[in-house]
């Protein structure tokens, strides 16, 4: 299983001002309470940290019916993109998460998605990328905000 957060380039992108899937700059907050995800190293942000707030759309190539984008937090700050076997063991607090995987198109797999607990979340990726028509999964939050990509 390989856990990635976002490509470093899109980071930089948007760490420079760089327009997200809305069209629009990155709003520049200050990070409050302890439960904020940097989506490129998948760690949280300090309480009192500056990071960004934008719209992300976690697919490449054009926008299509399936590619749904949503609210994301990074780092404003230079950071590492999280890229390991394993999923962040903070995870463990996304109680509920939603999980399910992707075809190689892009498109969701509906017999993948489920909503499960935190602690259940690297077993069930697994499972899902054992189906061979998932090409790919995608970790959210209870709030339908994108959290991570697992791949194979
Ligand atoms: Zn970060």
């Amino acid at each position: 299983m390989r856990v990635t957060g976002i490509p470093s380039d899109q980071f930089e992108h948007y760490r420079c001002g760089g327009a997200d899937a809305n069209g629009q700059a990155p709003l520049v907050a200050t990070a409050s309470g302890s439960r904020n995800p940097c989506r490129h190293c998948l760690g949280l942000i300090d309480e009192g940290e500056p990071m960004l707030i934008l719209n992300y759309r976690p697919f490449a190539g054009a926008p299509q019916p399936y590619s749904e984008s949503g609210p994301i937090f990074l780092h404003q700050a230079a950071c590492a993109r999280y890229d390991q076997a394993e999923l962040p063991t903070w995870f463990v607090g996304l109680d509920p998460a939603a999980i399910r995987g992707y075809g190689a198109n892009d498109w969701m797999r509906y017999e993948t998605g489920q909503i499960v607990r935190g602690p259940d979340l690297a077993q069930i990726a697994a499972t899902i990328l054992e189906n061979e028509n998932a090409a790919y999964v995608h970790i959210r939050s209870k709030f339908g905000c994108f959290q991570c990509r697992v791949d194979r």
